[in-house]
């Protein structure tokens, strides 16, 4: 897809994603991209060591040496694409010291904030997660996981908020939209300047839908938040997949504009025609 730019890419270091990462990059050409960024999970800092299962996120000791591989692959491809240095980051509340040790070991271009860890648990895993929504209520663990949204958004640390209506992976929606717990992650995105992303990757999943979905979306954009785009790649057939449904959903809800962003800095860039 012409003049987009992929800004959710993984590397094989987060134990679910493979190939090798030049073939993300080759890949992002093929398909047009003006710019792609790697985006490759923080190591989960919030857990006990122990818990920090190396097929969810990268070791601490991979974290440099990613770092450097992006740089290098930045200056290998430059003239044919914008390769940036990003960091799929989780806010974990209270947690927020740790994380910031992390963001301070490089020089990024953008930060994606996600929120994966829910009261106590992971929202999105297929084993745990559904059992959690007959528990705990459907509701109530998507107002928690808006809260946190709204609180990720206000510390300042991301630059994009990532898969914003993510509870609903599996399937898993309220009767009716949680509306004023939406609001208020979109009032923070909005207050804090955070972007938000349209992400191709609710395609690939049991929800086979966007992230955000369109009713979502025309808020998000209405409220003037800004918008990037995203595929959420594990694998290098899946940069920029899906991106002529996403550019056509964000027209759809009225957006005109997507945002580049370079050393936290976001550019407006007209929407390509679709
Ligand atoms: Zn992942
Ligand atoms: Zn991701």
């Amino acid at each position: 897809m012409d003049r987009l730019n992929d800004y959710h890419v993984h590397t094989f270091r987060c134990g679910h994603a493979g190939g090798a990462s030049r073939d993300f990059v080759r890949r992002a050409i093929e398909r047009g991209l003006v710019e792609m960024a790697f985006t490759d999970h923080v190591p989960l800092y919030f857990l006990p060591e122990s818990q920090r299962d190396p097929r969810l996120a990268m070791r601490e000791d991979q974290l440099d040496e990613y770092v450097a591989e992006v740089q290098d692959l930045r200056r290998e491809f430059a003239g044919a694409i914008e390769v940036r240095l990003g960091l799929e980051a989780d806010y974990a509340e209270g947690f927020e010291e740790e994380l910031e040790r992390r963001l301070a070991r490089a020089d990024w271009d953008l930060v994606l904030g996600s929120v994966h860890w829910v009261a106590g648990g992971w929202i999105d895993d297929p084993a745990t997660s559904p059992p959690r929504f007959a528990a705990e209520g459907t509701d109530a663990l998507y107002d928690e996981y808006y809260r946190l949204l709204a609180k990720a958004a206000g510390t300042g640390f991301f630059d994009v908020l990532t898969h914003f209506d993510l509870p609903k992976k599996h399937g898993h929606r309220p009767e009716r939209p949680r509306e004023d717990a939406e609001n208020r992650a979109i009032e923070a995105a909005r207050r804090a300047g955070c972007a938000v992303e349209v992400s191709s990757a609710g395609l690939r999943k049991p929800v086979k839908e966007a992230y955000p979905e369109p009713r979502l979306l025309s808020r998000i954009v209405a409220a003037g938040v800004p918008i990037t785009f995203s595929s959420d790649a594990h694998a290098p057939a899946e940069v920029g997949w899906g991106f002529e449904k996403t550019l056509a959903l964000a027209r759809e809800a009225g957006a005109t504009e997507f945002v580049t962003i370079e050393k936290r800095r976001k550019l407006a860039r007209p929407l390509p025609p679709g």
